[in-house]
C-alpha cells in the first residue's frame, strides 16, 4: 500500500478546495490537494454561471442578510450567515488578486466573460486558481478517490483512497479539509457533473459525524430533458420570444403567470417553479421553444453555448424538465470552519447551515470563496497549535497501518459475484431518486420508494468487484444507496412544506411544529435521525 505524508490534506478540486489549499499554502506548512479527476475538472464549480451574491456598492449586507434568510424560510444557521456576509467582499478581492475575472454587477458579482466566449463561466473562474497552484508549492493528487477518513483517538489523522491505477493508499495529515461538493448527481435528472454522488456526505457518516436537513435539495426548474443528452441546465436567453408550452400547446408561461424576465422569475421563484413543471411533466411533455429568437441572440452567451451543439436547438422545439441542481443539506461547521470532528474542517457545498430551506442563487459560490480561505487558515492554525503541544509526531501508528492492510484486504477480497452490474443499479438508483425525492414527495410514495430502495440495497450488497474499477463503482452504490435513504426518511417525517421541500399531502409550512432542523447519524450502521431546535 502506497503511504504518503502531508500537514494538511485537501479532499476536492472545486473553489472551495482549491482556496483552502492556496490559502492553507500561506502558512508554509505541506498542502496535498486531491480529487477524483484532473485538478478544477469534474467539479461543479467548472460548471457555475458564475454569479456571486456579495455586498456591493448598490446591494448592502443588509439586503444581503435579508435575502439570504427569507430564502432560507427560518432554518438558517445565522451565526454562518453573518460570516458569509460579512468575508464576502474581502473574498471576492482576494479571487480577483489571484486573477478571476470578477466584475460587480446586480446582488454581487459576476464572473467576466468575453460576449463572444463559449466557455462556460466557472471555467474562466478556476483557470487562473489552478495556474497558482501549479506554480505553487502544493502537491497535487488528480484520480485519488477517497473512500475513508480515518479516525484515530477521536481525532482525523487523515485519509483512505485508492490511486487512479488502482493502487491503495493510506495519507496521514495533521489536519483534513472536506472540499467533495454536493450530490446532485444521485437523481435522474440532474445538472450537475456526473460524479457528484455526495461522497463527503458518506465519508462523514461513516466516521461518525452528524449531517442536517439533507431532505432540502434545490432543484433548477429548466434543464434539458431530450432523451440521450446529458441534462444540463438551461439558461433562457434575455428574450420575449422564448416559448415554453406543453403537448396540449398551453402556454405554460402564461399559465405560472410569468410575464417579465424568465431568469429574474428563475431566481426569485426556483421552488414554484421547479414544483409546477414537474407536475406538468408527470402530465405529459414540456417543450421550449427558440425558433423565433432573433439571430443575433445566437451570437452571445448563453446560445451560443447552444449553437455549438448537434441537437437542432435552433429548428424545432426541445423536451425540458427540472432537475438536481444542489444541496442544502450537509456537515456542521463553526464559523471557523470546524466540523465536531477535530482536525476536521469543511467548506463549499458539503457543508450544511447557511442556506437554510432554500438557497439563494449565488450564495453557493460565495460560501465556497469565504468558507474555503477560512478552512484553509483554520487548518494551518490547528496544525501548527498541535505541533507546538505535541512537537512533530507520527500521527499513524503501526496498529493503524496493520488495521488498515486488513481493511484493504478487506475491500479487495474476490467473491463469486451476482448478475447485477453496478452501472444497472445506479441507473435503478437515479430513478428512484427522481420518482420518490423528487420536488414534489408525500407519505405514500416515499414508503415505497424506502421499500423498493431496501430491495435494491440487497442486490448492491451482493455485488462483489472483481476489479478496482468495479470496487469504486460499489463505492458510489454505497453511497448512494445511504444517501437515498436519508433524504427519503428525512422527508417522511417532515411533516411541512418549506423552502426547497414540498409535500403535497402537507403542502403549507408549519412554524409551530418544524422551525427545526433535521438531524442524521449513523449509529452500528443503522441511519438514526432525530429533530433539533433552531441554535443560532
Ligand atoms: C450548472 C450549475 C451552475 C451553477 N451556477 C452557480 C452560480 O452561478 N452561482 C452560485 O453561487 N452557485 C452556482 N452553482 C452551485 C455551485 O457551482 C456549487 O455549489 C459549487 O461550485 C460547489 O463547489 P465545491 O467546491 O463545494 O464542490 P465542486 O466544485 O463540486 O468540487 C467537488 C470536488 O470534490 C472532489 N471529490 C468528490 N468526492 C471525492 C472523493 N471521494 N475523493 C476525492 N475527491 C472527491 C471532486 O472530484 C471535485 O474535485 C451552480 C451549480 C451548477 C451545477
Amino acid at each position: 500500500m502506497e503511504q504518503l505524508t502531508t500537514d494538511i490534506l485537501v479532499i476536492g478540486a472545486g473553489l472551495a478546495g482549491l482556496l483552502s489549499a492556496l490559502e492553507a499554502e500561506r502558512s508554509g506548512l505541506r498542502v496535498l490537494l486531491v480529487g477524483k479527476f484532473a485538478i478544477g475538472l469534474g467539479t461543479n464549480t467548472s460548471l457555475a454561471n458564475g454569479a456571486f451574491t456579495v455586498s456591493n456598492s448598490l446591494f448592502s449586507k443588509e439586503d444581503h442578510l435579508r435575502a439570504t434568510l427569507e430564502s432560507g424560510k427560518g432554518l438558517n444557521h445565522v451565526r454562518l450567515v453573518k460570516t458569509l456576509i460579512g468575508e464576502g467582499p474581502e473574498a471576492i478581492g482576494r479571487l480577483r488578486n489571484y486573477g478571476a475575472p470578477i466584475l460587480e454587477k446586480g446582488m454581487g458579482y459576476i464572473t467576466d466573460r468575453p460576449k463572444s466566449s463559449s466557455q462556460l463561466p466557472g471555467i474562466l473562474l478556476i483557470k487562473p486558481l489552478v495556474e497558482r497552484l501549479k506554480n505553487s508549492s502544493i502537491k497535487l493528487l488528480p484520480g485519488l478517490v477517497v473512500f475513508d477518513l480515518v479516525v484515530e483517538e477521536g481525532q482525523v489523522r487523515g485519509a483512505f483512497g485508492f490511486l487512479k491505477d488502482g493502487k491503495p493508499c493510506l495519507i496521514q495529515s495533521g489536519a483534513v479539509l472536506l472540499s467533495t461538493g454536493g450530490a446532485g448527481a444521485i437523481y435522474h435528472r440532474n445538472d450537475n457533473q456526473k460524479s457528484i454522488l455526495g461522497d463527503g456526505y458518506a465519508l462523514c457518516l461513516r466516521a461518525g459525524l452528524s449531517l442536517f436537513d439533507l431532505e432540502f435539495v434545490q432543484f433548477y426548474p429548466f434543464a434539458l430533458g431530450e432523451p440521450g443528452l446529458s441534462t444540463f441546465l438551461l439558461y433562457p436567453p434575455h428574450s420575449k420570444e422564448a416559448r415554453l408550452f406543453d403537448e396540449n400547446g398551453e402556454d405554460l408561461l402564461e399559465k405560472f403567470n410569468i410575464r417579465g424576465d424568465l431568469n429574474r422569475a428563475i431566481v426569485v421563484q426556483r421552488d414554484n417553479l421547479s414544483i409546477a413543471l414537474y407536475k406538468a411533466t408527470q402530465r405529459g411533455d414540456v417543450f421550449f421553444d427558440l425558433r423565433q429568437v432573433p439571430e443575433e441572440k445566437w451570437e452571445h452567451y448563453p446560445l451560443n453555448f447552444l449553437k455549438r451543439s448537434k441537437f437542432p436547438f435552433r429548428e424545432r422545439p426541445f423536451l425540458i424538465s427540472p432537475a438536481a441542481h444542489f444541496f442544502m443539506g450537509g456537515v456542521e461547521i463553526d464559523e471557523k470552519a470546524a466540523t465536531s470532528l477535530p482536525g476536521l474542517f469543511a467548506a463549499g457545498e458539503v457543508v450544511w447551515g447557511i442556506h437554510g430551506a432554500n438557497r439563494l442563487g449565488g450564495n453557493a459560490l460565495t460560501e465556497c470563496a469565504v468558507f474555503g480561505l477560512i478552512s484553509g487558515q483554520s487548518a494551518a492554525e490547528y496544525v501548527r497549535q498541535r505541533e507546538q503541544e505535541q512537537g512533530p509526531s507520527n500521527l499513524f501508528s503501526e496498529n493503524l497501518v496493520k488495521k488498515w492492510d486488513r481493511k484493504v484486504r478487506a475491500y479487495l477480497r474476490k467473491r463469486r459475484g451476482t448478475f447485477d452490474q453496478p452501472r444497472d443499479l445506479l441507473k435503478d438508483l437515479r430513478d428512484l431518486a427522481w420518482k420518490y425525492g423528487s420536488p414534489v414527495r408525500e407519505e405514500e410514495s416515499l414508503k415505497e420508494g424506502l421499500e423498493r430502495l431496501a430491495s435494491i440495497e440487497k442486490r448492491i450488497e451482493k455485488v462483489y468487484p472483481a476489479t478496482v474499477r468495479d470496487l469504486f463503482k460499489k463505492r458510489d452504490l454505497e453511497n448512494v444507496a445511504l444517501l437515498l435513504k436519508a433524504i427519503l426518511k428525512g422527508s417522511l417525517l417532515r411533516t411541512e412544506s418549506r423552502g426547497s421541500f414540498f409535500r403535497m399531502d402537507f403542502p403549507d409550512q408549519d412554524d409551530r411544529n418544524w422551525l427545526k432542523n433535521t438531524h442524521y447519524r449513523l449509529e452500528k450502521g443503522e441511519l438514526q435521525i432525530t429533530h433539533r431546535h433552531i441554535k443560532n
